[in-house]
């Protein structure tokens, strides 16, 4: 038998393009992939890549071409664009770790000797300043509540409190503050993420989509050559705002609303369960768990879900079951929510138009007034702006602004979100969205949602004035 091997092809040896060839070619060619990739050059693989992946659409080629592309000073309105692809990883500047300078943040091109430039300026830096003056006060309280310890350095007691006091104060950061990230991806997403990019109704994400291609075509000369925007997606978004103008619903009082599941959906899943270990049709799998007694039931789904240890994830045979959720949540809860790759999520665009919160900190902070003119004042400026250009007027707004998006995941997927964002030390605006969620499909689906490890004692309420 030939010795099985196990090897890197190292990238600080051959480039991303090449590593992909001498993947791609082992589907024809008995070689070893050394031994591939080291007749390869450039330009050979630069040729199959334009014949296989371009011409003949094998696009999962380009997935083995991987990039690490550092993204810095860009909006976090930006950000939402780039982070937008399910199959990348990322990560970013955090509002609960870092504090802004008062200059951080972008003017959009579009404002370029525009008479509106003038109030977007002021509004945004009439928010910085309140961010600013709001973390003196904020973090006065935050130490009277968690004292410095013995020979605990000032900066080392900062570090340990900070998050406790600039979550409160981050509401009011807008969605024009800059920040870094990090993206790791594939030639392959990364076409789509570019494509995505230059179809984008912002020119700031138009510009980065531009430099993301040509950085990654350094790396990768062919993979990304041919990404362009794409005219229907830019047609349809134009039909749908013409289409859905002025038509703003009566509202939901309810922030988190489960609007479909299925509803036979733990019986699919212990179905499912049984049927990857057994013989058996799917069919007769199901009508098994259908007839079981209530306490094999239970039993099965001890089995199933309760040996789980902290890091253990579910089997896949819970993705047999779908929730979708109408969700409202302040725009920071929602930066953190949209990370959750593995959902179908559908953002509506962020505006000024569903209300704010008031962290509860800020009031006790006596910064509420101060707080509540900021935001109106932003409110204001956004209906200004939103006349001349609504994604432009986005920019403008803080991170306590209501935003409402569509949802769809399954009960794998919600196992991994509530366990995370239900955390002690998630921030308690993402922490009310899992709890929500949670109660929404335990209600439901007790038998299979009991096991998700949620802590003792939630307070999220006590975090806020009013939201
Ligand atoms: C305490 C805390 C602090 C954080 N701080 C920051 C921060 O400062 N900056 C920041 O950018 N983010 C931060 N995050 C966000 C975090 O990095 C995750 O991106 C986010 O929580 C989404 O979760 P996820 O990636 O596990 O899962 P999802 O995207 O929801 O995916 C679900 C699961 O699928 C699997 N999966 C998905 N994609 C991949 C992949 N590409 N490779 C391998 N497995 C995958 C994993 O098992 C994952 O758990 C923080 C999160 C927490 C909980």
């Amino acid at each position: 038998m030939p010795e099985r091997k196990i090897y890197l092809l190292s990238p600080k040896k051959y480039s991303p393009e090449t590593i992909a060839v001498a993947f791609a070619k082992t589907s024809r060619s008995p070689q070893s992939f050394q031994e591939i990739a080291d007749e390869l050059n450039d330009e050979a693989s630069a040729e199959f890549h334009e014949k296989w992946v371009v011409g003949y659409g094998h696009a999962s080629v380009a997935e083995h071409a991987v990039l690490h592309i550092a993204i810095e000073n860009v909006s976090r309105m930006a950000i939402e664009s780039i982070e937008s692809n399910r199959l990348a990883s990322y990560t970013e500047k955090s509002t609960r770790y870092q504090k802004w300078d008062t200059n951080a943040f972008v003017i959009p091109p579009e404002l370029d000797a525009h008479p509106l430039r003038e109030i977007y300026e002021q509004t945004v830096r009439m928010l910085f300043e309140t961010y600013t003056a709001s973390l003196a006060p904020a973090r006065a309280i935050i130490k009277e509540r968690y004292p410095r310890k013995e020979g605990e350095s000032e900066a080392l007691w900062d570090r340990r409190i900070r998050s406790k006091y600039v979550d409160s104060c981050r509401f009011l950061l807008p969605a024009a503050s800059l920040a870094n990230v990090g993206v790791t991806a594939n030639a392959r997403v990364l076409e789509s993420a570019i494509r995505k990019m230059l179809t984008h109704p912002l020119a700031e994400v138009r510009e980065i989509g531009r430099k993301v291609k040509l950085v990654a075509q350094g790396e990768t000369p062919t993979l990304v050559k041919y990404a362009e925007a794409v005219p229907y997606i830019q047609a349809f978004t134009q039909y749908a705002i013409r289409n859905t103008q002025g038509a703003r619903g009566k509202g939901q009082e309810d922030f988190t609303q489960l609007i479909d599941f299925d509803v036979d959906a733990e019986n699919k899943i212990l179905a499912a369960a049984l049927y990857r270990f057994g013989e058996m049709s799917y069919q007769d799998a199901f009508a098994h768990i259908q007839q079981l007694l209530p306490e094999k039931r239970t039993e099965l789904a001890e089995k199933l879900l309760g040996g789980m240890d902290k890091y253990d994830i579910p089997l896949r045979e819970l993705e047999y079951s779908h929730y979708t959720f109408d969700l409202i949540m302040d725009q920071g809860a929602y930066f953190e929510f949209k990370r959750h790759r593995m959902m179908s999520q559908t953002p509506q665009a962020l505006t000024a138009n569903l209300g704010y919160a008031v962290p509860k900190l800020i009031s006790e902070a006596g910064f509420e007034d101060r707080y509540i003119a900021a935001m109106d004042a932003a409110a204001a400026a956004y209906q200004q702006l939103a006349a001349f250009n609504p994604d432009v007027a986005g920019y403008l707004v803080p991170n306590g602004f209501n935003r409402r998006v569509l949802a769809t995941f399954n009960l794998r997927e919600a196992y991994h979100f509530v366990q995370l964002r239900a955390a002690r030390n998630a921030h308690f605006s993402i922490r009310r969205v899992a709890r929500e969620i949670y109660g929404a499909i335990e209600k439901h689906h007790p038998l299979l949602a009991q096991y998700m490890r949620l802590p003792e004692g939630e307070t999220w309420q006590d975090h806020f004035a009013s939201f």
